[in-house]
């Protein structure tokens, strides 16, 4: 059975038809938007110990960042149609076959672009959490942005081809031709500290986008904690698959870890995440699949932006 896919499109497609996002004037804080660019299906007992033995939506949503002075940021690039070309044949084949795919070309974030107001040519960057496929598969859409993503995960994936590339969930395809020639890699996390997580990397330098390591998952991964101008916002990426992970300590069961980059290390991010939630309750938590994080945050953007309608409406 589908969990949430339904309503979250209805909210997604609601949400896209009121979303005109512009860059706010607020030097200190981001403007954020969340695009959701299609899901897969999987098990919940696959994804959190003692899940149900029921089929749930995996959705890839992927954040857009506006910067008054550095322009638009995307925080991975998601589910891209090319995905199901790079997967044919041996062994990628293996991974439509692991993961059904719900996708289309209207779901990429780059045909989603027009809507917001916005051309691929706005994206300046784009923020490579890791080089799993459902969070890169777009980035061939986006040829003149710059590449962020940790030394460790450029390192890690750049060597892997065919079945050593699969085994971590990396599609080489997926990845432009010119990738290391606009990445800047990172290897520095010596910038403000966040409770539990530890010490991040200032993208900007002014502290509204900060780069943190959430090892375990895959190699180098990392999440960005955005200063949203509604408040502040954890792009946690796979440091864990649903929110319920990390509130209630519950990693994915032992068999699923197995495939982890590092297994102590995803548990121990898991129980970070959990200290650093009691820490900031004020921040939204955002795993990348998780339905209830991604629902909640798109009512948000909604009621924000009816509410900013009608007060433009009433000043008229
Ligand atoms: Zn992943
Ligand atoms: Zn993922």
């Amino acid at each position: 059975m589908l969990a949430n896919s339904g309503q979250l499109s209805a909210i997604s497609h609601q949400h896209s038809a009121l979303a005109t996002p512009s860059l706010t004037t607020d030097d200190r804080r981001l403007t954020t938007h969340l695009v959701d660019t299609g899901y897969c299906l999987a098990s919940e007992s696959a994804m959190i110990r003692g899940g149900r033995r029921r089929r749930i939506a995996c959705h890839a949503p992927v954040a857009l960042l506006g910067h008054p002075a550095h322009g638009w940021t995307l925080f991975d690039t998601g589910y891209a149609p090319r995905i199901l070309d790079a997967a044919r044949g041996w062994p990628f084949a293996l991974y439509r076959l692991m993961t059904p795919m719900r996708l289309g070309p209207r779901l990429a974030v780059a045909a989603q672009l027009g809507a917001l107001g916005l051309t691929v040519d706005d994206i300046a960057r784009v923020v490579v959490s890791h080089f799993h496929a459902d969070h890169i598969a777009g980035l061939r859409d986006f040829p003149r942005a710059q590449f962020i993503v940790s030394r460790a995960a450029w390192d890690d994936t750049s060597r892997r081809r065919g079945v050593r590339a699969l085994l971590r969930g990396v599609i080489p395809a997926l990845i432009p031709d010119d990738f290391a020639a606009r990445a800047t890699l990172i290897d520095r996390f010596d910038g403000p500290v966040l409770p539990a997580l530890g010490p991040t990397h200032d993208l900007f330098g002014d502290g509204s986008a900060l780069l943190v390591p959430l090892p375990g998952h895959a190699r180098g991964q990392i999440g960005l904690l955005a200063r949203g101008e509604r408040g502040d916002l954890l792009l946690a990426a796979d440091g864990c698959w649903l929110s319920r992970s990390y509130r209630e300590r519950r990693p994915p069961p032992p068999l699923i870890n197995l495939i982890a980059d590092d297994p102590r290390a995803l548990r121990a991010t898991i129980e970070k995440l959990h200290d650093f939630a009691r820490a900031r309750p004020d921040v939204a938590i955002v795993p990348t699949h998780c339905a209830e994080a991604l629902g909640r945050e798109l009512r948000r953007e909604s009621a924000a932006l009816r509410a900013m309608q009608g007060a433009t409406a009433s000043a008229q």
